[in-house]
């Protein structure tokens, strides 16, 4: 497995592999969600490339940036277990050298709203990070987390939009046995918040029940239910929504059969940590 830190080493490397590239980007603290990536890459092509970059210019200052966790050698490890044939691991003056002025990547319509207004700035550092990693590596296609549903959506519509030579590949999110979503951030939860987070996904199961069980169609008692769930584990809510599931904007009413389908997307602080969560219903 090669271990590339600078972007010429990376080209050499990549242009040197024959067949097709599957690029996993992430920002370390590999769980078992990178891994669940990296293997749906081997399905789908020859060769897999990981990068590991904690990217600032998507933090906003009072953001986790410094203490986010960096174990890089078990990274490592973990990627070589999973068969990658390299991994990217940039610093931050290689991605952003002080020399090259910045060039401005707009962001699509679909970053505006849920994340994009609790986190002004992030879109643009995810979408001109992911638009100069696709310049680096050059793959063929790109594995995203759901786990992140706008920011795969984002994706999307950048790639589409900028006709870049490669295919977004959406994964599932991968959960611990007790449901909650895996993440990085995980690690900061104490034992009891790590219960109380147990119900983002308690909160979207019950979203599902009403919409799918009871045919509820209004978004609002969907989102009333989510609400208490969510309040009775304490956890402080950014937004408990339902949305559409490709432009991510309110829907009026859920039309009966659930033709192409809604998605719930939750975010809110259990303690000092904030956690996402989502779910794709019907469609
Ligand atoms: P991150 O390291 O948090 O930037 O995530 C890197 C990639 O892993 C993104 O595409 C995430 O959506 C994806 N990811 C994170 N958590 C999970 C999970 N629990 N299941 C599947 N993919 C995930």
């Amino acid at each position: 497995m090669f271990i590339a830190t600078t972007v010429d080493d990376l080209r050499t490397q990549r242009r040197a592999l024959t067949g097709r590239v599957a690029f996993v980007p992430t920002m370390g603290a590999l769980h078992a969600g990178h891994v669940s990536l990296i293997d749906a890459g081997h399905t789908l092509a020859d060769h897999v490339i990981v990068s590991i970059f904690v990217n600032p210019t998507q933090f906003a200052p009072h953001e986790d940036l410094a203490k986010y966790p960096r174990p890089l050698e078990a990274d490592l490890a973990a990627c070589q277990a999973a068969g990658a044939v390299g991994v990217f691991v940039p610093t931050v003056d290689v991605m952003y050298p002080p020399e090259v002025p910045e060039s401005i990547v707009e962001t699509p319509t679909v970053a505006a709203d849920l994340e994009g207004k609790l986190r002004p700035g992030h879109f643009r550092g995810v979408c001109r990070v992911c638009a100069k990693l696709f310049n680096m590596v050059e793959p063929d296609i790109a594995c995203f987390g759901m786990k992140d549903y706008q920011q795969l959506k984002v994706v999307e519509a950048m790639v589409a939009d900028l006709a870049m030579p490669l295919q977004i590949v959406p994964c599932p999110t991968k959960r611990d046995d007790d449901g909650l979503a895996m993440s990085s951030r995980n690690v900061y939860l104490s034992k009891d918040e790590r219960h109380l987070a147990l119900g983002l996904n308690k909160a979207l199961r019950e979203a599902e029940a009403l919409i799918i069980e009871q045919g509820e169609s209004d978004p609002s008692a969907i989102e009333a239910a989510m609400t208490m769930v969510l309040k009775a584990h304490e956890v402080v809510i950014d937004y408990a929504v339902v949305r559409h599931p490709q432009t991510l904007a309110p829907i009026d009413s859920i039309e009966p059969g659930l033709t192409g389908g809604v998605v719930a997307l939750i975010a809110g602080r259990v303690g000092t940590t904030r956690l996402i969560d989502n779910r794709v219903i019907g469609g």
